[in-house]
Parts: structure tokens; sequence; C-alpha cells
């Protein structure tokens, strides 16, 4: 079977084409000629997925799936959310995204939050949504260089490390999209058997 991962980011690509095996190719937007900027309209992660898989598969009529990602912080009534790339403006800057959120919730002791990834998968047609979530805190300032994002200032929960203080490989096991696509992986593996 061949599947479409609505990315151009090889290494996703790659990490998820390990986990599935050879009997799934998966194939990026690069792949089918796809260089459209893709719709993300809605002010939810579940419709963003949802519109992003549905537009490449009305497109070009491929199973495929899209992932939507965000930092939900529930003293801000979880903020940034679907807005979490552009949280401080369209640059997309992690830095500046980091300082907003550390301004907004200084003097703030609820510092409850967690990262929520939606996939969307669309085989002929029948659309399936899976969730993965980890739950943290948002730290005073920044720690650790590694990851991306708001890696710096997110220590997950039972932890007294930033993800940016993690190894990959660890973070991974309990991160937000490793927990998504785990459970993708078992629902695409589950349809070979
Ligand atoms: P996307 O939907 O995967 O593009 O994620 C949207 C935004 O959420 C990114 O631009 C990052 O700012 C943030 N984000 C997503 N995943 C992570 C993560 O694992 N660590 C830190 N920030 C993340």
């Amino acid at each position: 079977m061949k599947l479409v991962f609505a990315t151009n980011n090889r290494n996703k690509l790659k990490e998820l084409q390990n986990l599935l095996g050879e009997e799934i190719e998966l194939l990026c937007l690069a792949d089918i000629n796809c260089e459209d900027e893709i719709p993300e309209d809605y002010e939810t992660l579940e419709e963003n997925a949802s519109q992003k898989a549905q537009y490449i598969f009305d497109k070009f009529n491929v199973n495929c799936f899209a992932d939507d990602t965000g930092l939900e912080i529930e003293a801000l009534n979880n903020e940034p959310g679907v807005y979490s790339a552009r949280y401080a403006g369209e640059e997309k800057d992690a830095k500046a995204n980091m300082k907003k959120v550390l301004e907004n919730l200084n003097g703030v002791e609820n510092r409850k939050s967690r990262f929520r990834t939606v996939i969307s998968l669309i085989i002929d047609g029948k659309e399936n949504q899976f969730e993965g979530i980890v739950e943290g805190n948002i730290l005073e300032k920044e720690r650790g260089i590694d990851g991306f994002g708001y890696d710096p200032i997110f220590e997950p929960k039972g932890y007294d490390i930033s993800f940016a203080e993690m190894d990959m490989t660890e973070k991974n096991k309990i991160s937000h999209r490793g927990l998504a696509v785990r459970k993708l992986v078992n629902y695409l593996l589950s349809l070979k058997e």
C-alpha cells in the first residue's frame, strides 16, 4: 500500500517509514508533485488535520494522512493551541514564541500545559483520527538546547528536565507526536493482518 504523509519533512517521513516496515510505502508531498500551500483554516487541531488530509485526498486521489500539533496552556485558555507556530507573528520564530508565553505567564502560579497532536488518516475516503497528549509544566525560563519549538520551556510530568534537555529517543517515547504516531502505526499494521 502507498500512503502519502502531508509533509515535506524527510526526517519525519524516514522515522515513520522505519516504524511501518516495507509493506506500506510512505510518500511525501514532493513525491506526488504537490507544491500547494495546504489550507489550515480552522480553530481546532482536529479540523485542521482533517482539512489537510481531505485536501490531499480530494486533489490527488491518494490514501494519506496529515498531522497538527499545539501547545495548550491551562492558564491561557489553552493558548497558543492551533496558533503555536505563529504565536508571536508570521515569522514563526521559536524564540519569540517562547518569550511571549513566558511574559503571559509572568507571576502566574498555574503552569500546567500539554502538547497535543492529532493525526487524520484517510483510506479509500474513510477518515480516522489518532490523538497523542503529553502533560507537563511551563518552566520559569528556558532550559536546554536540543529539540525545537517550545522544547526549552516544557517540562514533561514526572521529569525534572525540559524536552530540550532530553535525548530524542527518550522524547519520542513519551511525546505527543510519538504517541499519536504509534496509534497510527498500530492501526495501519492491523489492516495488513
Ligand atoms: P506542527 O503542527 O507539527 O507544525 O506544530 C506546530 C507548532 O507547535 C510548531 O511550530 C512548534 O512551535 C510547536 N511544536 C510542535 N511539536 C513540538 C515539540 O515536540 N516540541 C516543541 N514545540 C512543538
